[in-house]
């Protein structure tokens, strides 16, 4: 049996459920357009799947996805930047309310970061995509409180989702928004063991679980 045949089987569930319950809501955004309130920068891991832990439909979410859910620095429109394509649109195209950076536990991006030799030269996409968090891996590194091998994990999972909303200010259409009180930025942490959420309060890096 071919993995995707799993999927045609959900395919033919969804036509003859989901969709025929849903089948007016489902047409009033095919035919009006899609007005999402919240865009979410979360990780292409396939066990963090925003719209299930969050319980979402189909037009609530603008989703980003990438390794690591990070969100790089505002740089020149030289390259090709999928992620700051996706955030410029979900701003001045749908004029999201709030961006959510959703990070997780047991990260495969973080662990890789955390885990490469400090002088290693990127030679892969991903070691290059990660090094943008090199910084904050170094200082994980030097705190003699944080020896663990998975508490740098998690500590470096937190601190990436604090630096991705760091670079999100970086962003002009973002920073405008945010200073006149039309966006704001949220930092969140799903535990993949526990199913808890968590949420940075204020800007303080601190991550408070949300009941
Ligand atoms: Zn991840």
């Amino acid at each position: 049996m071919a993995a995707t045949d799993k999927l045609i089987a959900g395919y033919q569930r969804f036509r003859e459920g989901y969709y025929q319950q849903n089948k007016e809501q489902l047409l009033k955004l095919a035919e009006q357009g899609q007005f999402p309130k919240i865009a979410i920068v979360c990780c292409s891991d396939s066990r963090v799947d925003p719209a299930i832990i969050l319980d979402c439909e189909p037009g609530d979410l603008f989703v980003i996805r990438n390794v690591a859910n990070l969100v790089p620095p505002r740089e020149s429109c030289d390259s090709f930047h999928g992620t700051s394509a996706a955030l410029e649109f979900a701003v001045n195209g749908l004029q999201v309310e709030s961006i959510i950076v959703l990070g997780h536990t047991q990260c495969g991006g973080i662990k890789a970061l955390m885990d490469s030799e400090p002088t290693s030269k990127p030679d892969t996409f991903i070691s290059k995509w990660m090094k943008q968090l090199e910084h904050v891996r170094n200082e994980i590194l030097e705190d003699e409180n944080c020896c663990d091998k998975e508490q740098r994990y998690h500590v470096c999972e937190q601190k990436g989702i604090v630096q991705s909303l760091t670079n999100l200010m970086t962003f002009p259409c973002i920073e405008e928004r945010v200073t006149t009180g039309k966006l704001k930025l949220h930092g969140w942490c799903y535990d993949l063991n526990s199913a808890e959420l968590f949420a940075m309060s204020n800007n303080s890096g601190e991550f408070k679980k949300i009941s």
